[in-house]
């Protein structure tokens, strides 16, 4: 397990940064903002920016700040990724850095990911000018806001050329400063869906009558189960969750209709679509069995983060080269949960990467919860990470 005193050992060149650094990122964490409203997050983004000698443009994406370090050849260029948004979590933490915002919380550690960012322009733009751009892109609405797409429409790639992208999230299951990457899918795609069965309602003593939707709703939630264990490849992970049921007001009366809500997440496009298309073919044809109506709606709201081979590879060599074989986990099992930056690699090659946030004893609370914080001591390996990435890639 890393100490804090180990980790300043084995990076005196950020030490002095630290501190400083530590300062703003308890700053962000005590006035956290939620996607699309991150303007005095963007306004302290973009101060600390043009104090370091940049011209941020503002405005990507709603709240976007992106800067540029330029290189010798304008035509070259990579993004650096972070996410400025908070959530609506109301903060159970005492410390003095807590949110002073009523129900809003940086509980995802994006306070972290853009001071880490914020350290890394400042680090690049005193080193020697490199072969092509660095793009340091802060994000807005990551947290189900699709932010990283809003960035995209508006112009990211053609206003800033992008060869590849790089995202990093803290994550509170590795110990701190150790990484975990993998190549292909590390994050999975989210869709919602919603289901509505229409039938006919009638008196409860009298369902010949009417056409109950209740028993069809109940038949879709088992099918659903079905399409999920045995219509895909069992080593091709998908999840198929039913977590809203809806039906009548009241004991005595069938209800015309019923509604069901869910998710689905998946690590490829290709199965999202099957499964989708799996549960609309089973629901038309429950529907056409029982006599009723069936209306299905999907939401697609995040593909799978997919991590191209070789940026995967670059990204492990930089952490083993700077960090050492025994902090870099290469071939981290994939997660479930479903990120924004997913949309920059549809269109770009690069890697997002996990840095350990653990605190000493692993007693580190998990992303989304109000007790969680994140862990200043990774302030200078992810901004020293940073660094490196960018100055190695330009050197293949
Ligand atoms: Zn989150
Ligand atoms: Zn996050």
């Amino acid at each position: 397990m890393n100490t804090a005193a180990e980790l300043d050992t084995s990076l005196p060149f950020y030490h002095a940064q630290r501190e400083q650094w530590t300062g703003l990122r308890r700053d962000l964490h005590a006035n956290p903002e939620l996607r699309f409203e991150e303007t005095r997050t963007a306004d302290v983004v973009a101060r600390e920016l043009e104090s370091l000698g940049y011209a941020p443009v503002r405005g990507l994406g709603g709240t976007g700040v992106v800067a540029s370090l330029p290189g010798s050849d304008p035509s070259r260029g990579i993004v650096l990724r972070a996410d400025l948004d908070a959530l609506p979590i109301h903060e159970a933490n005492s410390f003095a850095h807590a949110s002073c915002r009523a129900g809003v919380m940086h509980a995802c550690g994006h306070d972290g990911h853009t001071v880490m960012l914020l350290g890394a322009a400042e680090i690049l733009k005193a080193l020697p000018t490199l072969p092509g751009s660095v793009h340091f892109v802060f994000q807005p609405g990551e947290e189900g806001g699709a932010g990283a797409r809003k960035m995209i429409d508006d112009g990211l790639f053609e206003r800033f050329p992008t060869e590849a992208v790089f995202g990093m999230h803290n994550w509170p299951g590795l110990p701190a400063g150790e990484f975990g990457l993998r190549t292909g899918p590390i994050m999975a795609s989210g869709s919602r869906f919603r289901i509505v069965v229409t039938g006919r309602g009638a008196h409860a003593a009298q369902p010949q009558l009417g056409l109950d939707p209740i028993p069809l709703a109940c038949s879709i939630v088992l099918q659903c189960q079905t399409i999920a264990a045995r219509h895909k490849d069992p080593v091709d992970p998908g999840v198929i969750s039913v977590c809203m049921v809806h039906a009548g007001d009241t004991d005595n009366v069938i209800p015309e209709s019923a509604e069901l809500r869910g998710t689905i997440r998946t690590l490829s496009s290709a199965l999202q679509q099957q499964l989708q298309r799996d549960i609309r073919t089973m629901c038309e044809g429950l529907a056409a069995a029982y006599g009723a109506r069936v209306q299905v709606e999907y939401f697609q709201y995040y593909p799978a983060t997919v991590n191209t081979p070789a940026e995967t590879a670059l990204c492990e060599t930089v952490m083993r080269e700077t960090f050492g074989d025994e902090r870099v986990h290469a071939n981290v099992p994939p997660n479930m949960t479903s990120e924004d930056f997913g949309f920059m690699l549809e269109e770009r090659p690069g890697a997002y990467v996990l840095i350990g946030n653990a605190k000493p004893g692993g007693t580190s609370t998990s992303l989304h919860q109000p007790t969680y914080d994140f862990n200043d001591d990774i302030l200078p390996v992810g901004v020293r990470y940073w660094v490196e990435l960018a100055q190695s890639y330009f050197k293949r």
